[in-house]
């Protein structure tokens, strides 16, 4: 998760920087590829806390332990720029399919 979380942000860091430089990459593909790698790369974090916070049982839900807080920090990335809902609309908008 955390490599195609990866490799998604930098693709579309990649194509921002070519859209900036006229290299043929379309502000529609650019804004893709970035819901994309937002979408995925936030929902990736939720899980791997929430799994994390599963493993250390009690602990990972104490506040003087910091995995409550990565799950905390983690589950924001889904609301804030765009909430994972908008992100599946653009992304299914942008691959052509009907979106009320
Ligand atoms: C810690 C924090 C920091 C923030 N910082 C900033 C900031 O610096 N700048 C800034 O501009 N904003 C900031 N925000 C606001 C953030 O961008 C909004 O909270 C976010 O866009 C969601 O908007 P909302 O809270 O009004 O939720 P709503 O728009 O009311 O959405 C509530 C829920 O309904 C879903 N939903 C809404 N519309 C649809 C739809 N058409 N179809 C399906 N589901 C839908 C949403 O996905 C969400 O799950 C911050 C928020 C937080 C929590």
């Amino acid at each position: 998760m955390l490599e195609a979380s990866r490799l998604l942000t930098y693709k579309a860091a990649a194509m921002k920087d070519a859209m900036d430089a006229g290299a043929g990459v379309s502000t529609k593909d650019f804004k893709q590829a970035a819901a994309i790698a937002k979408l995925y790369s936030t929902e990736s974090a939720v899980t791997a806390t929430r799994i994390a916070t599963q493993i250390f049982g009690g602990y990972g839900f104490m506040e003087e332990y910091p995995v409550v807080r990565f799950y905390r920090d983690a589950k924001v990335l889904e609301i804030g720029e765009g909430t994972s809902e908008i992100q599946r609309m653009l992304i299914a908008r942008g691959l052509g399919l009907p979106v009320e």
